[in-house]
């Protein structure tokens, strides 16, 4: 089926309380968004799913959680403070920003793509994308500080710390997970740019003669994330490489991982060889040595870098888009997400056939009880049973629990299964286990056996 457009994922999400707008009733605000109950368990599903590949999995990463706001000559050595812009037109008429690189054509040429005036576009200007704030109770220039724009450099000013404490040698990596702030120029197209967004990135330190095949190895490492553990259909996915024009300051080479989304071929995430600048400006900026010594080649090294950074909300937009399905049953329309399972929020319904029959509505309340220390289950009585299974397939429930009135008599209830509808009946004391071996049956295959990686740490420097 042909992905989605835009606007039927923007309503499910509204309608069944994954992603709602910030602060609505007064409007919103653009580039914000707000993560309902079920977008909050699908985005902590997305990070635990990053986490276990990408720390828990390996022995040669680990993870750290750093502040929002650092010292300010972070973002001064690392170049965002000269660096991290675009360039931007405004329009004197109705006040309106664009990027340049958006517009048809020179700005003292063209009208206004808003207003449609004439010569009321500025000349392009660079605008920092950083959010600045004070710290301290006095507004002034001293106590200005950012809220960081990515998560990478909490991590690089750690280096030394993590080594150190960790007892780490080369090759390895640190990941983080947490937001980050960008005052984009032109947010949009539902959660792919925000203005709060949040950030799954890993830096992973190398001899400076092995960043080429390191490189390779993240590249498809990474690809295969988003195919075998999210579930991603690697017929909407590809590969871009940069080219050396629109590179990064930091970046020798970046490869984008691109998904098929409504608005076109658009980046998920980027990988960035980011060879040992930032080490380099903050050991120069901080008068701190951020090197190690590697034993492979017996001497000082700073390493090189490759980094995968991917976006958790154009994740999670990603996997809405890529699991929603409308089928056509016996005339009716039926909306299925087909969510992997560890993704789903609610892994298992329980709901009584009958929510007027008080013995029934007993029975499927305790089930859900027993359920829940095991696995995220849930109770669900407000509609006729047709209307729940809608309900729960429109959210992605990998299974539904139907207590009926013979329930009462066999001691058994029905677990329908989302994807095929197939039922089977279950003894009640028996479905716990019953489900927990569905779940753990489909999620034993989920992305563990690795890439290999490109040669063995002590071979590394030698060759
Ligand atoms: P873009 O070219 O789309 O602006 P970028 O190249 O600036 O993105 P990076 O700095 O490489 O992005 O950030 C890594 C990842 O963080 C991106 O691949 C994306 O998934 C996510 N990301 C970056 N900016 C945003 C944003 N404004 N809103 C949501 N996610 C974002």
């Amino acid at each position: 089926m042909p992905a989605p457009n835009m606007d039927v994922i923007v309503s499910l999400a509204k309608r069944r309380g994954f992603v709602f707008p910030s602060s609505e009733i007064y409007g919103g605000m653009a580039g914000f968004w707000d993560y309902g109950p079920l977008g909050v368990e699908l985005k902590n599903n997305i990070k635990a799913a990053w986490w276990r590949q990408m720390v828990q999995l390996r022995d040669d990463v680990v993870g750290i959680d750093a502040a929002i706001v650092m010292n300010p000559r972070v973002w001064e050595a690392s170049g965002h403070v000269a660096g991290f812009s675009d360039p931007m037109v405004d329009c004197r008429n109705c006040k309106l920003r664009f990027r340049a690189d958006d517009l048809k054509g020179p700005p003292s040429e063209i009208a206004c793509p808003n207003c449609g005036s004439r010569g009321t576009l500025t000349d392009a200007r660079q605008f920092n994308m950083m959010f600045a704030t004070h710290v301290g109770p006095v507004a002034e220039s001293a106590s200005v500080a950012y809220l960081r724009p990515e998560t990478a450099q909490g991590i690089f000013v750690n280096f030394e710390n993590v080594a150190t404490s960790m007892r780490r040698s080369l090759p390895f990596g640190i990941a983080q997970i947490g937001k980050s702030f960008r005052n984009e120029i032109t947010p949009g197209n539902f959660i792919f740019r925000d203005r709060e967004l949040e950030q799954m990135e890993m830096e992973f330190f190398v001899h400076p003669s092995q960043e080429d095949r390191w490189f390779a190895y993240w590249v498809e490492e990474r690809h295969r994330w988003w195919t075998d553990v999210l579930g991603i259909d690697a017929e909407r996915l590809r590969l871009r490489p940069h080219d050396p024009g629109e590179l990064s300051h930091y970046s020798k080479q970046t490869t984008d991982i691109e998904y098929r989304f409504p608005i076109g071929w658009s980046e998920l995430e980027g990988i960035a060889d980011r060879t040992d600048y930032d080490l380099r400006a903050h050991a120069a900026a901080s008068g701190k040595k951020l090197s190690i010594f590697d034993e492979a080649a017996g001497e000082h090294v700073v390493p090189y870098v490759i980094e995968p950074a991917a976006g958790v909300d154009r994740a999670l937009l990603t996997v809405l888009i890529d699991a929603y399905e409308e089928q056509q049953l016996a005339g009716e329309k039926r909306t299925v997400l087909h969510l992997r399972p560890s993704l789903a929020p609610i892994k298992a319904t329980v709901m009584p056939l009958l929510r007027n029959r008080p013995e029934l509505v007993d029975r499927a309340r305790r089930l859900a009880a027993d359920l829940k220390p095991r696995l995220a289950a849930a109770y669900d009585d407000t509609a006729s049973i047709g209307k729940l299974y809608r309900r729960q397939d429109e959210i992605g429930t990998p299974y539904c629990v139907t207590v009926d009135v013979e329930s009462l008599t066999d001691g058994a209830a029905t677990i329908r299964e989302r994807d095929s509808m197939t039922q089977e009946r279950v003894a009640l004391e028996l479905i716990p286990e019953r489900l927990e071996a569905l779940l753990a049956g489909r999620a034993a295959w989920e992305g563990v056996p690795r890439a290999a990686p490109p040669a063995a740490p002590g071979a590394d420097a030698a060759s």
